[in-house]
């Protein structure tokens, strides 16, 4: 069976197609630039690399060119779209409509489109690609798989915000968190790896990239998660603030006048440790500038790794007893310095990091001591698998 996975942003389209016999990855691919000068689909499937440079005003049409580029008589991997049984897309938000992977009929659409108010950039784009597969191929069933679903099973005192209840009722503003399928694709890799059900572990997902997200799960179940209504809340991120004052908002607002939106763009865009180090989002570029001596940079990674102590700490006492902690992303799965700086000193509290093991990059390892009392893993996350999995479950 091959099922055709897709994440559509606003100017992005990425894709890839499984073959779930053994969920291999027959052919992925990228278009970049939609609706924007110089547009390109480019597909890779082993040494093959197929690139497309065309104008591409809309996801209609980027869907089509996926469609031509994975049947392409010398670069594509299937002959005609019949082999396609199913396609899964990844939408951010569902709200609280949808806590598990979906069918898409029109009232899915609905859902999506409602929650557009809180997923201003991604829900829209989401839809397109929906749409634009809908046409393109009739009667294919389509998947959705939410960002936000396997957070739903948080209760209502971790979900809820202190602030007036009507707006709860009226907004249905809360906490909804993301990341959920790579959260969810962790907790079952990590109950694979120690041979339990996911049932029988509580564990922390840790998924630490440009946008970063931990969870707290027991006993299977997403019991909380620190992104909040939108990916802005939590940890200090690449570009995000994370969790700050809120009247922090205010004042700036007043005393500089920025509008909502603006406001929005700077907490989103403009801040974490991109904003604090003045140098780069990316922890790479803060890592060397650190050890050249450069201060702000090592400020920027300090704050990150303190937010992220801090965190852990609260799960660690919200779920009261840990059996493990995974880490995830491309600086959790990538950074042994980060890791190491974030877990040490911790014995007290069950956890002892082996270093030898913990200087491991990109592949499914454990890195604490076989005497550590919580087993400590890196698992890098398949949330693309994931989507196929749930999309060939539902068909
Ligand atoms: P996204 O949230 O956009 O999916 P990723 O999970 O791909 O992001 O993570 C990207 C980030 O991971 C980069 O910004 C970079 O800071 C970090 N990263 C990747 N590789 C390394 C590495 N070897 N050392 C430190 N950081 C890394």
């Amino acid at each position: 069976m091959k099922i055709l996975v897709i994440n559509c942003g606003s100017s992005s389209l990425k894709y890839q197609i499984f073959d779930m016999d053994d969920e291999s990855v027959l052919v992925q691919g990228l278009v970049e630039r939609i609706g924007i000068e110089g547009s390109r689909l480019t597909q890779k499937h082993g040494d093959d690399k197929y690139v497309v440079e065309e104008e591409i005003p809309n996801h209609d049409h980027a869907v089509k060119m996926v469609f031509d580029a994975i049947q392409d008589k010398e670069h594509g991997v299937i002959e005609s779209i019949d082999e396609i049984q199913a396609i899964g897309h990844r939408v951010l938000h569902g709200g609280d409509k949808l806590s598990e992977s979906t069918i898409i009929d029109q009232k899915v659409k609905d859902v999506i489109r409602e929650f557009i108010k809180f997923g201003p950039l991604h829900n829209p784009a989401n839809l397109m690609g929906i749409e634009a597969c809908e046409k393109a191929a009739p009667g294919k069933k389509n998947i959705a798989v939410f960002d936000t679903a396997f957070h739903q099973t948080m209760p209502p005192e971790i979900y809820m915000y202190g602030i007036p209840y009507k707006f709860y009722e009226k907004y249905r503003l809360r906490k909804y968190g993301f990341h959920g399928t790579s959260h969810r694709y962790l907790t079952l890799r990590t109950a694979e790896i120690m041979e339990k059900k996911p049932e029988d572990l509580n564990i922390i997902t840790v998924h630490l990239g440009n946008g970063s997200s931990l969870s707290g799960v027991k006993e299977g179940k997403c019991l909380v998660t620190s992104m909040g209504l939108t990916p802005l809340e939590g940890l200090i991120m690449g570009t995000r603030s994370g969790d700050l004052d809120p009247s922090a908002m205010t004042f700036l607002m007043n005393e500089e006048g920025y509008t909502a939106d603006e406001m929005n763009e700077l907490l989103n865009k403009e801040s974490g440790v991109l904003g604090i180090s003045g140098i780069s989002s990316d922890f790479r570029d803060l890592e060397e500038a650190a050890k050249k001596g450069n201060e702000r940079a090592q400020l920027a990674l300090d704050m990150f790794n303190y937010r992220c102590k801090r965190f852990l700490g609260s799960y660690m006492i919200t779920l009261g007893h840990v059996d493990c902690i995974t880490f995830a992303g491309g600086l959790g799965e990538n950074s042994p310095e980060t890791r190491a700086t974030l877990l040490e000193n911790l014995e007290e509290y069950g956890i002892k990091i082996d270093p030898e093991k913990n200087n491991c990059r990109g592949k499914e390892q454990i890195i604490s001591t076989d005497d550590s009392r919580i087993t400590v893993m890196v698992v890098p996350t398949n949330e693309e698998l994931m989507i196929a999995r749930d999309t060939m479950e539902l068909i």
